[in-house]
């Protein structure tokens, strides 16, 4: 089972890989948290990207395709939560050749569609753990205690760079641009489900799982 998360950033589709993980026992594969653990280890990729996402502009296809062509040699048929890839028309041509190659297929792609003003609002108001990662959201999903992560207990959440107003109005313009035609392209192929993603945690959650059809 191989499943593809589509949407603008700060959609919920981290959040929503998360519970498709627990019930279909599937890895997540999402590009954006292999490019930040890349930058937090310094390596070669990390230096190459950091640049292209303290922007908020799209890390070059060869270099994300090189990526996920090393993930899928590691993970074989295991089921995957691809979220935030592919991101360009390229990145899913290049998946589909990927995936010719190793007799898989995508199972089903579902694009969580939100207005842009959500976005806006939703990623001004997203903190994360400088030290585990976790996410919180100060409107919909806040610390228990004020500045303290809920999982590790860690003093101190940060605003992502790339939350930040002026590179959250490039990452828009970037993804009606660039990724938005990604959907189209899995249209034409007959797998898209379009889900509303402004509802809360739980009517995403029930909107992606009829989209699947369980
Ligand atoms: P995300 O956490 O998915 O919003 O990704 C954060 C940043 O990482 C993006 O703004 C891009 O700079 C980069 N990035 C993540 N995934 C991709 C991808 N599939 N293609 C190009 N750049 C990506």
């Amino acid at each position: 089972m191989r499943i593809i998360l589509l949407g603008p950033p700060g959609v919920g589709k981290g959040t929503q890989a998360q519970f498709l993980i627990d019930r279909l026992g599937a890895v997540q594969v999402s590009t954006g948290d292999l490019l930040r653990a890349a930058v937090r280890e310094g390596t070669e990729l990390g230096r190459k990207a950091k640049g292209f996402m303290d922007a908020g502009d799209l890390v070059p296809d060869d270099v994300i395709l090189g990526m996920i062509r090393e993930k899928m040699g590691e993970l074989g048929d295991t089921p995957v939560i691809f979220d935030g890839f592919p991101r360009t028309v390229a990145q899913a041509e290049g998946l589909d050749e990927l995936m010719n190659g190793l007799g898989l297929g995508i199972d089903k792609v579902v694009e969580l569609v939100v207005d842009d003003q959500v976005v806006i609002d939703r990623l001004s108001a997203r903190r994360s753990c400088p030290k585990c990662g976790a996410v919180f959201n100060l409107m919909f999903n806040p610390p228990k205690v004020e500045d303290v992560c809920d999982s590790c207990g860690h003093k101190g959440l940060i605003q992502r760079d790339d939350d930040k107003p002026e590179v959250i109005a490039n990452r828009l313009k970037v993804y009606h641009d660039q990724t938005a035609p990604v959907a189209n392209h899995y249209d034409a192929q007959g797998n898209l489900a379009k889900v509303p993603g402004a509802g809360t945690v739980e009517e995403v959650k029930n909107g992606v799982q009829s989209a699947l059809g369980r």
